[in-house]
């Protein structure tokens, strides 16, 4: 039944066509009915034709960090873990990297992020990059003011679209970031990870 549901959403998803300035077509990872859910900020240019998102080198990176922390392969984390974004589509190229979807966009994917947790009520939530970490903790333990430091590394208990999750946050991936190749963002991040290995949930579910 709810896997039935999961699959109509991601149909629903692949034909949504409500943010006109978006470049790409609606990218989704696969129905799994998983209790850990990771959001990324939006597909870049190759994901849509692989396909699945984080297909490319921000996917080997964060891919290699699971690998490195916990032996999870890149198919076994696929495999378990239900991958989600705050944008579904491909926004373009930017000033500087890709275009970072508009106050409008995030509204219109919201809803469909509102029907999968609806579907998978997560007991552990992902949020990758701080676009992602906006859209999940709020201006309550993500203000505008905030920097990646102030949340990196730490867990938050919230309740999201009326689910209770612990929330372990992550940087982004992108070879354009280096935040975290340098410290703090190194030593942060490994503390980051070593929480979500940590997490009864992650083990329960991936070991
Ligand atoms: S970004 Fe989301 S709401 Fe906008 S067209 Fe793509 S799937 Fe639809």
């Amino acid at each position: 039944m709810s896997l039935a549901r999961l699959i109509q959403i991601q149909s629903d998803i692949r034909v949504c066509r409500d943010c006109p300035a978006m470049v790409g077509r609606p990218v989704h990872g696969s129905a799994i009915l998983s209790p850990i859910y990771l959001l990324g900020q939006a597909p870049g240019p190759r994901e849509e034709s692989f396909g699945r998102p984080f297909a490319y080198t921000a996917g080997r990176t964060l891919f290699r960090w699971f690998e490195e922390t916990s032996g999870v392969s890149e198919d076994d984390f696929r495999a378990r873990v239900y991958m989600a974004a705050v944008a579904r589509c491909f926004p373009g190229k930017g000033k500087s990297g890709d275009r970072v979807p508009n106050r409008e966009e995030i509204e219109n994917c919201r809803r469909h992020i509102l029907r999968e947790t609806q579907v998978l009520k997560p007991k552990l939530l992902l949020p990758v990059g701080k676009l992602a970490l906006c859209e999940v903790l709020g201006a309550r333990h993500f203000p505008a003011s905030a920097k990646l430091v102030d949340v990196i590394g730490k867990s938050f208990q919230i309740d999201f679209h009326g689910q209770h999750v612990d929330v372990i946050p992550l940087p982004h991936p992108s070879g354009l970031s280096a935040w975290h190749k340098t410290e703090p963002g190194k030593t942060l991040l490994k503390r980051a990870l070593g929480k979500i290995v940590d997490h009864p949930v992650w083990r329960e579910f991936m070991e």
